[in-house]
This record gives C-alpha cells, structure tokens and sequence, in this order.
C-alpha cells in the first residue's frame, strides 16, 4: 500500500511554479496576481484564504485579499467583482465559498469574467471542461488529477466510483475521470444521498473518490482490495487533545480502509494541499493567457 504524499507533491508543483516566476521576473515580465474574496468569518475558510495568500507569497505571486463582513449585500460581492473583472493587474480571482446564506452563490459566480475564474466554478468553465476544451478545471479535481499522475496511476479501462455529486467535487471529477485522456478513460459511476446499495458499488470501485463531508464514512468493508482510494472529505471535528481545539477529518476511515487500498490520499496531507497549489498552477496559466489567449 502506497500513502500519496499531497504534502510532497503539492510543494513539487508550488517549486515548479516558482521557477516560472523567476523566469518571468528575469525576462522583465510581471508576476501573475491572484485576488480573493472573503466575505464573513468562517473560521475554515479563512484558513483555506490564508493557506491561498501564504502559497502566493512562497512562489512570488501577487496576491490582493479583499474582505468584507457577513452583512455585505450581494450587490456589494457584485461590485467586488466587477472590479476585478475589470482590473487589468489582476490575473485571477476566486470567491470563497460558502457565502453567507443571503447571497445568491449561482448569481455570485456567474458574474466572474470565465477569463479570470481561476476556480474553475463558472458555467463556461464546467461545458468547456466537459467538451474537452482548454477551461479552468476546478482545483479539487485537478490536484486529485495531478496525483494520479504523479504516483502513475494507471486508469484506463479502469471502473472509478464517485462519492458525492457537488459542483466543485463530485460532478467534475466524474467528467474528468470519463474523458479520453490520461488521467481518464474510467467507466464512470456517480453516486449521491439518493443512492441505494451504496456498499455495492463502492466494491466494485478500482479507484473510489469520495467527497461527501461525512467524517471516516468509508469503510474497509465497502472497499474492494487493492483499490485507489482518494478521500477529499475536510471536516473540522472538535478535540480538546488539539492546541486548535479541532481535528481534521477525511470521509475516509484512514486506519482500516488504508489494509485494503493499493493507494490512498491521508487527511490531512493528502488532496487539500494539492487544492490549493492547482489554484496556483491555474493562476500561472491565467498570466499566460493560455486558456483563452
Ligand atoms: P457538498 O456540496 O456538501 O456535497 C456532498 C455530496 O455528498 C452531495 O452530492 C450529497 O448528495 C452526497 N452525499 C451526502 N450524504 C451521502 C451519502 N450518505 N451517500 C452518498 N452520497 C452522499 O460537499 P462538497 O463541497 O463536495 O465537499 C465534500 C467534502 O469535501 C467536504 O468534507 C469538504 O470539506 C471537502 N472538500 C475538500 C476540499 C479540499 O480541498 N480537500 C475541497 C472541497 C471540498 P446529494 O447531492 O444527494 O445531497
């Protein structure tokens, strides 16, 4: 059994992308520049934005926070973003989720320029990605992507099980691990809360991704031996043993599913890591015009 190292790996890419930069830098050119959009106080996603601002500054982005409280009105978010739509420094923005509950987050992320939405959350982004067109593919998925490559994971012909079906996860991924590419090729289940038989078919899986947020809900009983297990799940669950007063916990029972598994992502070290420094590598690609030139 092979623990993929997120922690490894993701630090291989942000040294990669750091090269880049000093190559930008030492042909004159300007650093690529990502913005974020806070709005509230969520403890976890103000983590996740400053993990996002922190790995700008370990690879030499630029990076601009822009943060308003809770009771910020959806026209001020849209205002916000109007802005950086049109602000020419700025390569790349990402709004993060989840907003508070009076604001309209479909309204929200419709109104990015597709050119800037290095999430890869917009409309435009999802059709291209799924008609196999140059798009920000959301860096979830896309670090999971990275990591089957990067550990060889052959996957071709192979049958991937998804565990949830959200928009930044689940959905993605199952496009993703269809197309005629590597990473990719799979025969492609999608399974959800309505799902019946879950176990059933979480056996069948020779690579299992799951990403439905509920702690260590995967067990070694519903894994097939010798399965890919990437576990996405993040949730904070409290510990008075942690200085934080919180653990982290993946939606994988770590322990006894990694007895069966041939490869499995770790919470934490595993798939979060890689996040955030796919939203680098599609924050370089924004500088460069690559997607839409
Ligand atoms: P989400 O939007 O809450 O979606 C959860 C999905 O799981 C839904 O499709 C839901 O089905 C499905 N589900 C719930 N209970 C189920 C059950 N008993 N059996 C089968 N499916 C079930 O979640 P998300 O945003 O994708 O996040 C999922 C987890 O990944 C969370 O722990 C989140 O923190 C984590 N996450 C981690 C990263 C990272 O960087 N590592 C990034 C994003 C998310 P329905 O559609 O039928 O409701």
């Amino acid at each position: 059994m092979t623990i993929i190292d997120g922690k490894l790996i993701s630090e291989q890419v942000k040294a990669e992308l750091k090269i880049e930069v000093d190559k930008i830098i030492a042909a004159g050119g300007s650093v690529p520049h990502l913005a974020a959009v806070l709005i509230g106080d969520n403890g976890a996603s103000e983590s996740y934005v400053s993990s996002k601002i922190r790995s700008c500054e370990q690879i030499g982005f630029k990076s601009t926070l822009v943060r308003r409280d809770a009771n910020a009105t959806e026209e001020e978010v849209l205002e916000i973003i109007n802005d950086l739509n049109n602000d020419e420094d700025i390569n790349g923005f990402i709004v993060q989720l989840p907003l508070p509950a009076h604001i309209n987050v479909d309204k929200i992320i419709e109104a990015i320029d597709p050119k800037k939405d290095v999430d890869g959350f917009h409309p435009i982004n999802i059709g291209r990605m799924a008609k196999g067109l140059p798009a920000y593919v959301s860096a979830t998925p896309y670090g999971v992507l990275e990591l089957m490559k990067r550990y060889k994971i052959e996957t071709s012909g192979k049958h991937c099980v998804v565990v949830g079906r959200s928009q930044i996860v689940g959905l993605p991924m199952s496009i993703l691990m269809q197309r005629n590419a590597y990473p990719g090729n799979c025969t492609v289940t999608l399974t959800h809360s309505r799902t019946q038989n879950l176990k059933e078919i979480t056996l069948q899986a020779d690579i299992l991704v799951v990403a439905l947020g509920r702690p260590e809900f995967i067990t070694a009983d519903m894994v097939k031996p010798g399965a890919v297990v990437i576990d996405v799940g993040l949730t904070r669950v409290d510990d008075a043993t942690k200085k934080r007063g919180y653990a982290l916990k993946g939606d994988v029972k770590f322990d006894e599913v990694s007895e069966v598994a041939s490869f499995i992502t770790p919470v934490p070290g595993g798939v979060g890591l890689m996040t955030v420094a796919s939203l680098m590598y599609n924050t370089l690609l924004a500088s460069r015009g690559e997607i839409y030139g």
